[in-house]
């Protein structure tokens, strides 16, 4: 019983986009908001409208959150899917690169130095203890005097 089912599922979700990144990070953000505004609930009551506003507000979101997430999965126009993919991505890849570099500037304190070329704004990484070099970027080949 529990194949067939399973196939009935598989042939209702053929051509179906599926699941994604994006849809992870939608129902993710949602199971957070849910949890985010029962704890707000226990403070809710009357006289308090601006926490009561914000508590249904984030209620609402949340539940936004989540069905879109489900209305991506069960979606056939995958071409708008993937461009939503690739537009997720690419935000959240903006939104870590800081981090990373902060890590990484983190883990090679004590054998590289980290530079910002002043035209390009690349990221530049060059070894330490290496005295006064000139470092000339990758990207735009721009030249810049530092000491290492
Ligand atoms: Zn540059």
């Amino acid at each position: 019983m529990f194949s067939r089912l399973g196939y009935r599922l598989q042939k209702f979700m053929y051509g179906r986009y599926g699941n994604d990144e994006l849809s992870r990070f939608l129902s993710v953000t949602s199971l957070i908001l849910i949890v985010v505004t029962m704890i707000l609930t226990l403070f809710t009551g009357p006289g308090r409208l601006w926490l009561n506003l914000i508590t249904l507000l984030l209620y609402v979101l949340s539940w936004g959150l989540m069905i879109w997430s489900i209305v991506r999965g069960f979606s056939k126009n995958l071409t708008q899917r993937r461009k939503e993919r690739a537009t997720y991505l690419r935000l959240a890849e903006k939104w870590r690169a800081p981090f990373r570099l902060w890590k990484n500037k983190h883990r090679d304190r004590k054998t590289h130095r980290y530079f910002k070329c002043k035209r390009c704004h690349a990221v530049l990484r060059v070894p330490k203890g290496k005295g006064e070099i000139i470092i000339t970027c990758p990207k735009c080949q721009n030249k810049l005097a530092k000491k290492t």
